[in-house]
């Protein structure tokens, strides 16, 4: 038997709470792994909460992380003992996920353990952070260096927007960060942004181009936020954008595409290629500092998810939360 957060719906109403399961019960798939840690990322809590369509069906293991060691395989490319990480496939949303002692999975979806962290450390950095290491290498790709200006984060305080000062700091960018909790511009600072500037000079309606400041920026926001973001970057900038706090609304004009040759990158990390995964990862372990990755986490147990679900939404919690099984 193992425990699990399990969500079911009966009568068209949703019902979370911690389950013990039997290891007959787990889906298919030819590697099972013994979860050592997961993680609560926005997408987690908008399942567990019901908030958010996430779920595709019932009943589910939410979980888009995990972090642990095979138990059992019959892929070619796993064995018993090796310690291996998933980030996205659709886990925790079409086929039970992470947040549960127990996985069974497709060997597709892991790749090894990075030699750069613990498994506690991958999990501090999961989803959130390897999205930003995504979108910090669509900047590069598309030609964003250190030295054309200063560089936005917005959410920052958030799990993406944390990792995304981080490392562009590190990269050698001035990183201004917007954030709702100017309360935590010490913390924003700490992580490496060299300004802080509040929300709501974002998040209103705003014109389709503005006055040009950024090269290049982070958004995981969305609507009117993304749209002013884009009306304020300079000629030839790139802005990232991978999420959708503020709304999944882009309320923008064609402006700064056509007059000011903006590119919009989009970042998923859901289905994002094996290559790609492996790369970010490694350009996590060269980029991050292992000492550092404790500023940004909180642990909780499996069975403290449920109501951290409810305060990582109302935008209560700060950085990553990391769910250790031990
Ligand atoms: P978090 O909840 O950790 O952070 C979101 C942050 O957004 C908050 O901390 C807050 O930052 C800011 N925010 C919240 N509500 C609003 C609002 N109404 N208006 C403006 N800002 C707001 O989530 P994550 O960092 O894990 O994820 C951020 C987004 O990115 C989510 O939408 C998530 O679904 C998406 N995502 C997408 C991925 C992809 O593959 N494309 C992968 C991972 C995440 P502050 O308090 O500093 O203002």
């Amino acid at each position: 038997m193992f425990n699990a957060v399990f969500i079911d719906k009966h009568d068209g109403e949703q019902q979370v709470a911690i389950k013990s399961l039997d290891e007959s019960e787990l889906p298919d798939g030819d590697v099972t792994v013994r979860v050592q840690c997961s993680t609560l990322n926005y997408k987690d809590a908008l399942a567990i909460t019901g908030k958010g369509p996430v779920v595709k069906h019932f009943p589910m293991v939410p979980g888009i992380d995990l972090s642990g060691v095979v138990e059992d395989s019959s892929a070619p490319d796993f064995k018993p003992g090796d310690t291996v990480l998933l980030n996205g496939w659709g886990v925790g949303e079409k086929h039970w996920g992470g947040l549960s002692e127990k996985a069974r999975l497709d060997s597709r979806w892991l790749i090894p353990q990075p030699s750069a962290f613990t498994p506690h450390q991958s999990m501090a950095i999961g989803t959130a952070g390897y999205t930003a290491m995504l979108a910090v290498m669509a900047l590069e790709n598309h030609g964003v260096t250190p030295d054309q200006g200063e560089i936005l984060v917005t959410g920052a305080n958030g799990g993406v927007g944390s990792y995304a000062i981080t490392l562009l700091a590190r990269l050698g960018f001035h990183v201004v960060a917007s954030t709702g909790r100017l309360e935590e511009s010490d913390y924003l600072r700490e992580l490496g942004a060299q300004d802080v500037i509040d929300r709501h000079e974002l998040s209103e309606p705003g014109r389709p181009l503005a006055r040009e400041r950024w090269v290049g920026a982070i958004d995981s926001v969305g609507s009117h936020t993304l749209a002013n973001v884009l009306a304020s970057t300079k000629y030839d900038g790139t802005v990232a954008c991978c999420g959708l706090a503020q709304g999944m609304d882009l309320p923008s004009s064609v402006a700064p595409f056509i007059l000011r040759g903006v590119t919009l990158a989009g970042i998923d990390s859901v289905m994002k290629p094996y290559a790609y995964r492996v790369e970010a990862w490694r350009r996590l372990g060269e980029l991050l500092d292992p000492e550092q990755l404790t500023t940004i986490t909180q642990s909780i147990t499996l069975d403290q998810v449920i109501g951290a679900s409810e305060d990582l939404l109302a935008g209560k919690i700060r950085g990553r939360v990391v769910v250790d099984m031990a």
